[in-house]
């Protein structure tokens, strides 16, 4: 089943699974001065390295399929 969520159009470009990716990501956080933090949001580019976790290819997430 093709992806529709936030892996949608991406696809393994060497064993065509659809995931799950293990993807470089930039976080934002909201950390205090006692180290209590709080996610906000993780964001990636389609530069950003990407590998499948099902054949373990790497390449960028461009090569997944993500669009600019
Ligand atoms: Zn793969």
């Amino acid at each position: 089943m093709p992806n529709t969520n936030i892996l949608e159009g991406m696809q393994c470009p060497n064993c065509e699974s659809e995931g799950p990716f293990r993807i470089a990501c930039t976080s934002t956080v909201l950390v205090y001065d006692d180290g209590t933090d709080d996610f906000e949001w993780t964001n990636w580019e389609p530069d950003s390295w990407c590998q499948c976790a099902t054949c373990e290819f790497a390449a960028t997430a461009r090569d997944f399929g993500l669009e600019d």
